[in-house]
């Protein structure tokens, strides 16, 4: 099934706790500053219905029309359909949104590739991944993920300073577990539900612990409450921040305040090695269309940042084309990582199609560590007059627009309405605080810079090289360990061939 935007705006209509600005919300779907972005995925949800976007948002199977964001992917096709999918999206509103669900479902995939290994550690929950994932399909809800609690003193197990700094589970019932705690969620106020699961990577000797739980969380159960961080919609003109007024993702610290959670949405509990077996292929999957989000800002910076240097005549200079060569060079390195990671897709362990883990995670590290660099290239290009310039009202009042007309007409392209559109759009998109906002966002949201690194450090082949410089200086056969020789010659023959055919894996697992 896949649902309409009047649908999806009626299941969050519900009686939720949600707060911002110091204020209770009566109703989000109308609600000025959650407004923008709730229509944004009701218009998402609408576009799967309509004749010149549903053969590209959705797929049938056995009579059954579906998102193609929710679809799991079995092919290389498949993730060919998921990117086109995203970019017409980012393309029909005309700007880029981040937390939409198809960035945030694939998280499901990662733990039905897991079931088998999950199954040892506690069969309990068998069967919940599956339904869950199959509910998806059927039912299009917006899912969005849960990870990150407040965490408290670092230096402190949970248990030694107030519990609920790490969300946990208080007790059992026959209906399910009561979960305490906190975390924070972008979207929450406004999603259906979230993957819900500990952050925590080192848990030391614990095999059992009341902190390794995950869950699917139903976000208009009972007890949960929503504190909003304040938005960035209505502070000022949209037309002085026309992505401030349309894009802002409303992030939340959501309250478990003793939330009751059903068994059947209950994924994995107790076992810590679960827990730690999860975390290390979360964003195994949703790697890919996260990525894809900087990629299309790199090309609104492109666009701005050319457009800008055109009609100044500035882009005739040998060093704004290297700057702006600079920038396509991100962009490109990018697109040259998702594309790579379809190109070399891999056979996941229940038989999905991963997009390339090494190529993937190295392409995740490329987008959001240069990222501000990018940015601040972009800006330069654009000059300060992205800062200097008066807003709309200025541009548009009868004293003074003769003088606005007169400083921003360039010429017969370039009139100084175009040109004040212009520097508002590339003043919001680099300079203002939602721009800063955004920023922290591709950096911190699908976890921190020091995961992307180690999630490099997990699934780069490092026996291609050390094979490589084994053979080269002459080395004797024990300084590669365990490793037996004719794994050796292969990773060197697969890391070392220029014949890419000879690594391109089946194009269906299907
Ligand atoms: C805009 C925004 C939206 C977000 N949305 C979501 C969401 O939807 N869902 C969600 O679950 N989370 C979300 N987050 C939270 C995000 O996942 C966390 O901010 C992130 O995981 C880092 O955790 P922290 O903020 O607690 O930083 P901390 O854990 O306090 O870390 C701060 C810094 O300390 C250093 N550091 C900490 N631990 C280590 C270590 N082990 N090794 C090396 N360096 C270390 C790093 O430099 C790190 O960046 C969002 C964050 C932002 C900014």
């Amino acid at each position: 099934m896949i649902r309409t935007g009047a649908q999806y705006r009626d299941s969050i209509r519900g009686e939720r706790d949600v707060y911002i600005n110091g204020e209770r919300v009566n109703d989000v779907t109308t609600h000025p500053q959650f407004k923008p972005l709730v229509d944004i995925r009701a218009r998402l949800y609408d576009m799967q219905h309509e004749e010149t976007s549903k053969g590209i948002l959705t797929y049938t199977e056995g009579g059954e029309t579906s998102a193609i964001g929710n679809k799991l992917p079995y092919s290389q096709t498949d993730w060919w359909s998921k990117r086109r999918a995203t970019d017409h999206v980012m393309n029909k509103i005309g700007g880029v949104v981040t937390r939409v669900g198809d960035e945030t479902v694939g998280e499901m995939w990662s733990l039905f590739d897991g079931a088998e290994v999950l199954n040892e550690i506690d069969p309990q929950f068998a069967n919940n991944i599956e339904t869950h994932i199959s509910n998806v399909v059927k039912g299009d809800p917006f899912q969005i993920s849960a990870n990150t609690d407040p965490k408290g003193d670092r230096s402190k197990p949970a248990q030694d300073q107030d519990p609920d700094m790490l969300l946990h589970v208080v007790r059992e019932t026959d209906a399910g577990i009561v979960v305490r705690g906190a975390k924070y969620e972008t979207a929450a106020a406004y999603a259906n539900q979230a993957f819900t699961k500990p952050t925590i990577a080192n848990w030391g000797s614990e095999e059992l612990s009341e902190y390794a739980v995950g869950f699917i969380c139903d976000l208009n159960s009972p007890n949960l409450k929503f504190i909003c961080r304040t938005g960035f919609a209505g502070r000022a003109s949209a037309q002085d921040y026309p992505l401030a007024n349309k894009f802002d993702e409303v992030d939340a610290l959501v309250i478990f305040d003793d939330v009751l959670i059903p068994w059947e949405n209950v994924l994995f509990y107790r076992h810590t090695k679960a827990a730690k077996f999860m975390r290390a292929s979360l964003h195994r999957y949703t790697a890919f269309a996260f990525i894809q989000r900087n990629l299309k800002f790199a090309d609104m910076m492109i666009g701005a940042a050319l457009f800008n240097v055109r009609q100044t005549g500035l882009d005739k200079y040998q060093g704004v084309q290297e700057k702006l060569s600079a920038l396509a060079c991100y962009r490109e390195g990018i697109n040259a990582h998702l594309t790579a990671a379809i190109a070399l897709a891999e056979k996941s362990p229940a038989g999905l199609m991963m997009p390339n883990q090494s190529l993937l995670y190295a392409g995740r590290v490329l987008a959001c560590s240069q990222l501000h660099e990018v940015m601040h290239i972009a800006r330069e290009l654009c000059g300060g007059q992205i800062c200097v310039t008066p807003d709309a009202a200025t541009f548009h009042n009868p004293e003074t627009k003769p003088w606005m007309d007169k400083y921003y007409t360039i010429n017969d392209e370039w009139a100084a309405e175009d040109r004040r559109k212009l520097l508002a759009l590339t003043r919001d998109m680099l300079n203002s605080d939602f721009a800063g906002h955004r920023l922290s966002f591709q950096l911190f949201t699908q976890s921190p810079p020091f995961a992307h690194l180690a999630a490099v450090y997990q699934n780069f082949d490092w026996d291609g090289p050390l094979a490589f410089v084994k053979d080269v200086a002459g080395l004797s056969d024990k300084v590669m360990g365990e490793q037996s020789l004719s794994s050796r010659d292969s990773a060197v023959s697969s890391w070392f061939s220029n014949d890419i055919a000879s690594q391109t894996p089946e194009t269906s697992v299907g």
